[in-house]
């Protein structure tokens, strides 16, 4: 089978050719610009190529895309009917989805219901699927949500203690992001462990960071909230604070609160306590170099990481299993200690030498540690592949 995987943004869009039984790429790229000029990057191997095409909506993105996957010279298929289905990445399912679904009309008019809720991705993937719709119409286009997978959350985990009318006629809770990352590495995880059955925090730390308390494969808390702005600490964005912070700054700079939410969303996180960059290899160099505010900043990550997998062994009433995932989770042996070392009461021992490890799957504690720490490098564009392929089979 060959599904596309399509992720698209307001003014960019990445697709992969997946091989959903193998997780092989057959080719990948990146559309930018939309709206402006446009300009493709498409990837076969280690081969890439850039062109500049007209892009002045989505549908040329998605037609450029067609292009170049049946191109003479690039392309990987020799037509798009190859192209058994596409699975889109949307972001925002609201309480409207649990899990990924075939897009039929009813689907758009779900998705369309969400756009409150996730006002600057939910259109730009709803034009993905549209200019797909129209270029393909005989392919059959799945949705796979970010927030899907968290829809297992006991409500004590997703309701907000403000007043109930908020929730009843807004839909104002706890959502969760990163699904499709929590899901594939709670998945593989119980693979790799052997078990169905059993308690795991996975820390997705990247640029963007959540983590999320699973139990026999199911989410019962995460740290984003409405938005992704809540939990930790991450690049640019703020993690949790006192809501009262935004009063106190609009007040006193005269900021409007969509503003401050930009400020809070953009220029805030590692790479306002470092006061030099959101990229944790940078934060890494400038503390080796004595740079205290890079220390704070890792120091205060890896703080707010270890607390939350402190509340979440707490809500799970223990722990098994401890992950790590994507860029720092996968990358950043030094963030691994320091997060572990917190843990050392709850019996979490680390293996150093086995903590070396870099974008591998490894189990990196040591035999008798009381809790399993593995890093499981994430694989949402597989999920969303398998996902895709598995609707599309049961529907045929
Ligand atoms: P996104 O949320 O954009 O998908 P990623 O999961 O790719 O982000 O994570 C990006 C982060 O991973 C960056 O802060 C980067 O510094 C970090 N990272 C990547 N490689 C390494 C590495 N070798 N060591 C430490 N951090 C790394």
């Amino acid at each position: 089978m060959n599904i596309l995987i399509i992720n698209a943004g307001s003014s960019s869009l990445k697709y992969q050719l997946m091989n959903p039984d193998t997780g092989d790429v057959a080719a990948k790229g990146l559309c930018e610009r939309i709206y402006i000029d446009g300009r493709l990057t498409h990837k076969v191997g280690d081969n890439k190529v850039v062109k500049d095409i007209p892009m002045p909506s989505h549908s040329e993105a998605i037609a450029a895309v067609l292009d170049i996957l049946v191109d003479a010279e690039y392309g990987v298929i020799k037509s798009v009917d190859e192209i058994d289905a596409v699975g889109h990445r949307v972001l925002h399912g609201g309480m409207e989805f649990s899990d990924s679904c075939i897009v039929t009309d009813e689907v758009i008019a779900a998705i369309e219901k969400c756009i409150p809720l996730g006002p600057l991705h939910n259109p730009a993937n709803l034009m993905g699927i549209r200019a797909c719709q129209a270029v393909m119409p005989k392919t059959p286009q799945v949705a796979v949500f970010d927030t899907a997978f968290h829809m297992t959350m006991p409500a004590k985990a997703y309701r907000y203690a403000i007043p109930t009318e908020y929730y009843e006629n807004d839909n104002i809770r706890r959502y969760g992001f990163h699904g499709t990352s929590h899901k594939y590495v709670a998945r593989r995880t119980a693979e790799l462990v052997g078990k169905t059955e059993f308690k795991m925090v996975n820390c997705h730390l990247g640029n963007g960071s959540s983590m999320a308390a699973v139990k026999d494969g199911k989410c019962m808390d995460t740290t984003m909230g409405l938005t992704p702005l809540a939990g930790v600490p991450m690049g640019t964005r703020s993690g949790d604070i006192d809501p009262a912070v935004v009063q106190f700054i609009c007040n006193k700079y005269g900021m409007s609160v969509d503003d401050c939410l930009n400020m809070l969303n953009k220029k805030s996180g590692v790479l306002a306590v470092s006061g030099v960059s959101s990229d944790f290899r940078d934060l890494e160099d400038g503390a080796a170099k004595g740079n205290a505010d890079c220390r704070l900043a890792l120091d205060k990550f890896c703080y707010e990481v270890a607390k939350y997998v402190g509340a979440y062994a707490a809500a799970l009433n223990g722990l098994d299993v401890l992950t790590f995932t994507a860029g720092v989770g996968e990358n950043g042996p030094d963030t691994r200690a320091a997060v572990c070392e917190y843990l050392a009461f709850m019996g979490v021992k680390l293996d150093p030498e086995k903590n070396k490890v870099r974008g591998k799957e490894m189990l990196i504690s040591t035999p008798d540690s009381k809790v399993q720490v593995w890093v499981v490098p994430t694989n949402e564009e597989l999920m969303i592949a398998q996902d895709t392929a598995e609707l599309v089979k049961a529907a045929q």
